[in-house]
Parts: structure tokens; C-alpha cells; sequence
């Protein structure tokens, strides 16, 4: 009879916990039902409200299944000094991007370590006939050994110096991969240089225990300290494919479809094997290169260097 009980028990354990996972609705008590409006990675973060079909436009709500406005949004209601904190608590906007790091993680979650402050990541040099693209990276963490920054250095020169060109102009690429601190293996509490918004240093922790390396807002990420499946670093380095996230490049591949059509032999889409191109090179420069063209038209600026800052 005991141990009927114990089982019987145990039974009901395992039932209601299942139960409590199925309908993780922390508002069922207040009377609403779940509506999953958004799931990424598979459920693993699911958005859910009660209503669905109506969205606020302007200063109306609007219901988008019957196309009629069903309210008006009063003056008071409508946030105009939005709390600045409110960005620390807001879904980070590329969070589709980086699906295992919760979307509402700022800065990865340590916000001492990183801040953030939309620091510029590269700068854009243009002087006679050459074009020089120059971008300081900083490594710390328990890979970050003189062996990988120097793998690092040497395996994003060699793909990105391909001889592209760019409006007429030989386009270089400068990159500089030093040891946070010039120490092996740091692990700071701090970086107070990332709390410079003039600062255009970038800031990667390596890890052997990254299994997918990745950028954030463009000047901070962890990069994986070994190649994969047994292979070196050499053979298979993060660094070049994450240096174009660096410099605004956005990702040609998905993880359930692979590379993106006609990106299959590009860095951006196979970040082992991929080339850069000269479409990688023109993107990076789009922008630069926009205002250039306005800078040079002023006969003041004439033999003098061009300066431009990339931030994505
Ligand atoms: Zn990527």
C-alpha cells in the first residue's frame, strides 16, 4: 500500500509538471488566454498576448482583421518622455539574430563589462588613389593566447586583402588583433574603454567554452578558440566571417536553410570556406562612400585625407 502511495504520488508529480510546462501563461489567473503571436527558435521564447488583431497607429487603435478603428488613444496615454531606462528593458531589436541569448538580455547580461554606448567599431581612411579600411580588435577571456590573436590577425588580412576595388580606389584593409591589456587569458570585471562613445576599439571575449561564435551591436561578441570538428584554427577561424559583422555585414545563411542562394561560396554565407567578394568590400563602403562623394566636391578638401567612421 506504501509504495502504491509513493507511486501514486509520484505519478501526480510528474503529471502537473508537464501540465505547468504546456501552459506557461503567467496571466492565465487574471483571465487571459494565451495567443503565441511570435515564437522564435522554436518556442523557446514565446510573445503572447490577449489580443492580437488590434495595434495602436499614430494616436488610434485599429483593428487589422476588420480594418476599423476601434479606439482613439487620448493624449495622456501616449508616451512621449519614454523613462530612458526603458531601452535596457526592450526586446533588442536583432534579437532573431541571436536566438540563444535571451532577447531581452542587454549588453549579454553584464552590463559592467559591456556597455555599449554605440562605440564606432572601424574607420574609413580615403587619401590619393587608396582606400584603407583600419579596425582594432581586442581579445580576452580563456583562448585569448598571443597564438590566436596572431591566427586571428593573420586569417583576416589574408581573406579580406584580395585586391578589391572600390569606385576606382585599392581598397586595404588594416586590422589589428592585440591581447585585452596586452595580458594572455585576461579576464576583466571591466572595460572601461567600451564606456567611451568615441572609443572605436572592439572587444571580443575567446572562449574554448564558445560553441558559436557571434558580434553585438557591432563592436562586442565571443568567438570560439578552436576550429570545429578537430580542425585548427587556421583550418577553421570565426574571425574573418565575424570581422564582416564588425563592419555592418549581416549574415547570408540560416541556420535551418544554410547559406543563402548565390551567397554559398561568400564569407557572409559559409564562414569556413567563403570568399569575400567585391559586393562584401562595396557594401562595407556604401555609406562612406555617399558622403565622400559630397565631401569631394568642395574645392576646400581638395589633397586632403577623407575620414569616416563605421558604425553599424
Ligand atoms: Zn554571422
Amino acid at each position: 500500500m506504501k509504495r502504491l502511495i509513493v507511486l501514486l504520488l509520484a505519478a501526480i508529480t510528474a503529471f502537473s509538471c508537464l501540465y505547468a510546462q504546456a501552459s506557461k501563461n503567467p496571466f492565465t489567473k487574471l483571465g487571459y488566454k494565451k495567443q503565441v503571436v511570435y515564437s522564435s527558435s522554436k518556442g523557446e521564447f514565446d510573445e503572447f498576448h490577449d489580443q492580437e488583431s488590434v495595434v495602436e497607429i499614430g494616436s488610434v487603435y485599429f483593428n487589422i482583421k476588420t480594418n476599423k478603428v476601434v479606439g482613439l488613444i487620448s493624449e495622456d496615454g501616449k508616451q512621449k518622455n519614454v523613462n530612458p531606462a526603458t531601452t535596457a528593458m526592450s526586446v533588442d531589436p536583432k534579437c532573431e539574430k541571436y536566438y540563444w541569448i535571451s532577447p531581452y538580455a542587454y549588453c549579454l547580461n553584464n552590463p559592467l563589462k559591456f556597455v555599449d554606448p554605440d562605440g564606432k567599431d572601424a574607420r574609413v581612411a580615403i587619401t590619393g588613389n587608396a582606400i584603407t579600411i583600419s579596425s582594432n580588435i581586442y581579445l580576452y577571456g580563456n583562448g585569448a593566447t598571443k597564438a590566436v590573436a596572431s591566427q586571428m590577425q593573420q586569417s583576416i588580412m589574408t581573406k579580406w586583402n584580395n585586391g578589391s576595388k572600390v569606385s576606382g580606389f585599392d581598397v586595404k584593409f588594416d586590422v589589428n588583433v592585440n591581447l585585452y591589456g596586452g595580458k594572455e587569458k585576461s579576464n576583466p570585471f571591466l572595460i572601461s574603454e567600451s564606456w567611451n562613445p568615441s572609443n572605436r576599439d572592439n572587444f571580443i571575449e575567446v572562449s574554448s567554452d564558445v560553441k558559436r561564435s557571434y558580434v553585438l551591436g557591432g563592436d562586442e561578441g565571443e568567438w570560439r578558440a578552436d576550429g570545429r570538428n578537430g580542425q585548427t584554427l587556421a583550418q577553421d577561424n570565426p574571425a574573418p566571417h565575424e570581422f564582416g559583422h564588425i563592419v555592418g555585414l549581416d549574415d547570408q545563411y540560416t541556420d535551418d536553410g544554410g547559406a543563402n542562394k548565390g551567397w554559398e561560396n561568400n564569407i557572409m554565407g559559409n564562414s569556413q570556406d567563403g570568399k569575400v567578394e567585391q559586393r562584401n568590400v562595396s557594401d562595407i563602403l556604401k555609406d562612406a562612400m555617399k558622403a565622400y562623394n559630397i565631401w569631394s566636391k568642395d574645392e576646400n578638401n581638395k589633397g586632403k585625407t577623407f575620414n569616416y567612421e563605421i558604425n553599424p
